[in-house]
């Protein structure tokens, strides 16, 4: 079993999880089995009840895990599902020892950081490694060296490396090579610092990703390598690319993929990138380009919405097709209007939660669906959608979702009836992959080529039943419900070029070679609209 580490210096942000996903890839690509586990040093619990400018969107895993954004990016990268043990914060570590030590486990000792926290992270770290079968697992560990919180995880790692052996275990550091635009120089200091830093802590990285801005020059790897005692052909460089998805090729034509191959004394195939490589070609080589609104709360953080922004961009190659995104904050299109939408081919409205700027992604929804321009609504958006249709189409006037107006005469969308009575926010959403049915003969049937698909959920609200026979009466029609019957997961409306939307987020199953169905018919029905203009 070998293990690769990565850890961050000089500055967060430096895409480290986009480093993990693609030396994973670089593996994955050689017939390896390779897994992944992100760290994150903070005392939350998970991610799930953290709010999106903190840390980015809240990924949702098949078994329901609420986890970090990177995760993510391991799946769309190793095209695989991972599960909630994958993402190890402190809350959990914390959690599970004290539990123990409430159970009398530690037999009457002292429970300290060193041992008893540190085993705790190694358990989990090996309890994964065994479970996927791994050859390689790869753990991210988040924040920045020398952060207090990320301590006791780089100590498990040092740990590990003595019991697993040299052999076993590789150090990589991610840091940050800045350039001084006056003289063009990189400079290597922070990188020694950090390094450093690491290293007083008893590990010495094996491989050093330097981030900058152009290719590291010579003198610069040079210098790197003598300071940080790497050698030459480990310092590797990471600059700017046009795709996330360009990374793992970038680090391959630097032979990462067989240094480290070597390192860890691995035997693969010989690497086949055809498949990727056509990705990259069609996304980098576009016949034809739309335009698509997304309206949202959280516009101004780029890691919101990441997984939309991802499902897109995998449309974009499939349909060779430049999809421009223009980011509208909903609560704007409260103050000026529609206006904001005009020219976008598509709109397209995520999740989300609370009452600000909900009227603006109403507006938003009226717009699409008054000027037959396609339309995608998922989650609040389906919600809203379907508030929308309630009070402009049914004529319900104070129509609204109960989490916004609990008092509204008409809630046609309501708490789930299992939440009634919840009290603890985390991790009690309805979550994760559920079964839904989708009706033969359908938009919806036509778009997935299949009556039972397997989506991933994160609410709370649904459709309230009691209303759906109106809506049906009036061409707003549930093609999609749980086994039940009784919990709507899918609209579509008649006479209109494309107007739907899912309570589910398709959005967390999409892969670059496998796009999510509904945000490829989106675009797909924008290039038409387009057409038609
Ligand atoms: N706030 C809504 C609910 O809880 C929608 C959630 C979401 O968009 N993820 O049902």
């Amino acid at each position: 079993m070998k293990y690769i580490i990565v850890t961050g210096g000089v500055i967060s942000g430096l895409g480290k999880g986009i480093t993990t996903s693609s030396i994973a890839k670089i593996l994955k690509v050689r017939g390896l089995n390779v897994t992944a586990i992100k760290i994150d040093p903070y005392l939350n619990y998970d991610a799930g009840t953290m709010n999106p400018y903190q840390h980015g969107e809240v990924f949702v895993l098949d078994d329901g895990g609420e986890v970090d954004l990177d995760l993510g990016n391991y799946e769309r990268f190793l095209d695989t599902n991972l599960t909630f043990d994958h993402n190890i914060t402190t809350g959990k570590v914390y959690k599970t020892v004290i539990e123990r030590e409430r159970r009398g486990e530690y037999l009457g000792k002292t429970v300290q950081i060193i041992p008893h926290i540190t085993e705790e992270i190694k358990r989990r770290i090996k309890k994964i490694a065994i479970e996927t079968n791994a050859d390689v697992t790869i753990i991210e560990i988040g924040g920045t060296v020398g952060d207090m919180e990320s301590m006791p995880f780089l100590e498990a790692a040092r740990q590990l490396w003595i019991e697993e052996g040299f052999r076993n275990v590789l150090f990589v550091h991610t840091t940050l090579v800045p350039m001084l635009d006056v003289v063009g120089e990189q400079k290597t200091k922070p990188t020694q610092h950090s390094v450093k830093e690491l290293r007083s802590l008893g590990i010495q990285p094996d491989i050093i990703i330097g981030r900058a801005k152009d290719w590291l020059h010579e003198d610069t790897r040079r210098k790197i390598s003598l300071f940080c005692n790497v050698p030459y052909e480990a310092v590797i460089s990471a600059p700017d690319a046009k795709s996330i998805y360009e990374v793992p090729l970038i680090f391959e034509k630097q032979g990462l993929g067989e240094y480290i191959m070597g390192k860890l004394q691995l035997w693969g195939e010989n690497p086949d990138w055809k498949s990727w490589r056509k990705f990259l070609d069609n996304l980098f080589n576009p016949k034809d380009e739309v335009t698509i609104g997304i309206v949202g709360k959280y516009v101004h953080l780029k890691d919101s919405y990441i997984s939309h922004r991802e499902a897109l961009t995998h449309v974009a190659a499939k349909l060779r097709t430049k999809v421009n995104m223009r980011w509208i904050d909903s609560e704007e299109v409260e103050e000026k209007g529609t206006s904001l939408l005009e020219g976008v081919h598509g709109i397209l409205i995520p999740g989300g939660f609370g009452s600000r700027g909900s009227e603006g992604k109403i507006m938003a929804a009226r717009y699409a669906r008054e000027n037959n321009i396609p339309f995608l609504g998922v989650c609040f958006g389906f919600q809203l959608a379907v508030v929308e249709f309630a009070r402009n189409v049914l004529g319900y006037e104070d129509a609204n979702s109960t989490e916004l107006h609990p008092s509204t005469s008409y809630p046609v969308i309501d708490l789930l009836p299992e939440q009634r009575g919840v009290e603890n926010l985390g991790g009690t959403m309805r979550l994760g992959a559920q079964k839904v049915i989708i009706e033969r003969g359908s938009r919806a049937h036509r778009i997935y080529g299949k009556t039972v698909i397997y989506e991933r959920h994160r609410h709370r609200y649904e459709v309230n039943p009691e209303f759906i026979e109106e809506f049906e009466k009036h061409g707003l029609h549930f093609s999609g419900k749980d086994e039940s019957g009784t919990r709507m997961e899918i609209f579509e409306l008649k006479d209109h070029i494309f107007y739907m939307g899912s309570q589910f987020h398709p959005e967390f199953k999409s892969r670059p070679l496998k796009p999510s169905p509904l945000h490829l018919e989106l675009v797909k029905k924008a290039l038409e609209y387009k057409r038609n203009q």
